[in-house]
This record gives structure tokens, sequence and C-alpha cells, in this order.
């Protein structure tokens, strides 16, 4: 059986990653110009500053977008399909890649609301989204 994709965190990436795997969800901020950023980056995307900061990021949000994968890209995601990827917009105002799990594919819909929720791949926990229960 192969393995999924674990992501490689780099100098930018590090605390966002540490985060995941004590499941807190964190997004980068810049000082100057308050703008708030993902991917994290080097510099603020809005005004070019360096001083960047990271905080607590609410662990919810809704479906921007999604699409229903039938064909696994490989085989380590075969035993899933049908499985959603996502554009999640989070509350704090950023947007997010993931997959949305613990719901059939059938069931979400555009503005879905969703909360964080963490899976492990060897050793690294990386964001998902389930449906948010009330
Ligand atoms: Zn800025």
């Amino acid at each position: 059986m192969t393995e999924k994709p674990v992501p490689v965190p780099n100098a930018d990436t590090q605390p966002f990653w540490d985060a995941c795997n004590e499941e807190r969800l964190i997004v980068q901020t810049c000082k100057a110009c308050g703008h708030v950023q993902f991917y994290p980056r080097a510099l603020c995307v809005k005004c070019d500053g360096r001083d960047l900061d990271w905080r607590d990021a609410k662990p919810s949000g809704k479906v921007h977008t999604f699409s229903i994968v039938h064909r696994a890209p490989t085989p380590a995601f075969r035993a899933d399909s049908p499985y959603v990827l996502a554009l999640i917009d989070l509350d704090d105002g950023f947007r997010m890649m993931m997959n949305v799990v613990n719901c059939p594919p059938e069931n979400v819909s555009i503005d879905m609301a969703v909360r964080i929720v963490f899976e492990e791949r060897n050793g690294q926990r990386l964001p998902q989204a389930e449906p948010a229960s009330d």
C-alpha cells in the first residue's frame, strides 16, 4: 500500500505545521497592515512587509467550492474515492484547499458550514474539513 503525501515544512511553513500537530489552526498575519494570508510566505502579499506574525484562527468556515474526485490521482487515494476536494473560506478571512471528510460526497454543498479536524499522516497532522454539527 502506498502512502498519501506528507507535507514537508520549510522555514516559512514550520510554525503552521507545528501548530497542526497540536491540533491548532494558526494563520500568518502582517504586523504592518493587518493582512491575513495563507499559505505562509516570507513577505506580506499586500504590502511586502517582512514583519509577519502568527495568530490562532477559528477552526470553522464554509465551503467556497468543491469537486468530487472519482478517479484517484495516485493509488494511495484509491480507497477514499469518491472523495471531496474543496476550497474552504475560513471564518477569519483566508482560503485553504482541503478534503471534506466524515460526510458522503453527495451531501457537500456550496456555503455548507464546516469545522476543521486534523488527519494524521505519518506523524504530521494536516487540516481537513468536516460538516459542522450544531
Ligand atoms: Zn502587510
